[in-house]
């Protein structure tokens, strides 16, 4: 199902108006985790002004330390739901088990799987019947193959809006946190007819690469990008600071944006 051969023509999902997977560009921008309310709308407003349609944060943070920080959880969709609201733009965040599936379907209209859990059959199974679209990250160890197979768990259970993510791949490079693999743009848009979307911020782990692979993106061909921004970066509750944007960076770098394709 997730086969260009079965499917011949670009998958567009249309959220409430903002269609994705066409030649216009979707921008999902905002926090790593949704920290407060104050937080939330603050930085909301911010990605509604520089021209973005979707609104990122989690609420259940899939943490490699259990020690860490691991999310608001429950409160935070509904901060994140209100923010969407108030300010006209669509939410997005992640869901890590099938038994949240539900209660994130409710708040949110796009579901995110991690790169963590790409391959976590019961929750791809799930998806399936949630109602949402959902954006399946790349694991950070598959292949576009295996990435593939992992989205026609969810259309094979009956949900055909699935958007697909490079986010980057644990390659032996360190400078970087993780390789973002441009080629995995056009090469599942040529076996695939979903919309392919760009994570550089957790593909670079390092905001000053952010804007550059951004723009390689969208050259590449990429249908969106999903951009951290915070208002405080250093002080940012997950270490995400480090790749996540300016207020004012995350404007230029849209307005540079919108001279390489339209914004949807
Ligand atoms: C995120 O988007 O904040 C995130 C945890 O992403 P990934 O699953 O790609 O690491
Ligand atoms: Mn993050």
């Amino acid at each position: 199902l997730a086969s260009r051969d079965f499917h011949p023509e670009d998958t567009i999902i249309d959220i409430k108006g903002v269609k994705i997977g066409g030649k216009e560009i979707v921008i999902m921008g905002g926090p790593c985790a949704v920290e407060s309310a104050e937080q939330i709308d603050e930085i909301a407003a911010l990605v509604k002004a520089a021209g973005g349609q979707v609104l990122r944060g989690g609420a259940f943070k899939p943490r490699t330390g259990p020690y860490s920080f691991q999310g608001v959880g429950v409160e935070g969709l509904i901060m994140m739901q209100e923010a969407g609201k108030k300010h006209g733009l669509l939410t997005i965040t992640e869901v890590m088990t099938p038994e949240y599936v539900d209660i994130c379907a409710e708040y949110a209209d796009i579901l995110q799987i991690g790169t963590r859990n790409m391959q976590n059959f019961d929750l791809l199974r799930k998806l399936g019947t949630c109602g949402k679209p959902v954006l399946l990250k790349r694991g950070f160890s598959a292949t576009y193959d295996e990435l593939l197979n992992a989205a026609e768990y969810i259309l094979a259970g009956g949900n055909p809006d699935v958007m697909l993510c490079e986010r980057g791949i644990r390659t032996f490079e360190s400078y970087t946190r993780n390789t973002l693999d441009l080629a995995a743009i056009p090469v599942l848009q040529q076996l695939s007819h979903l919309p392919v979307i760009s994570d550089p911020s957790h593909g670079t782990g390092r905001r000053e690469l952010v804007a550059p692979m951004s723009k390689a993106s969208i050259a590449a061909g990429a249908n969106g990008l999903i951009v951290e921004m915070h208002t405080d970066p250093d002080n940012s509750m997950t270490g995400d600071g480090v790749q996540s944007l300016f207020p004012d960076q995350f404007a230029e770098l849209l307005q540079d944006l919108e001279k390489l394709a339209p914004l949807v």
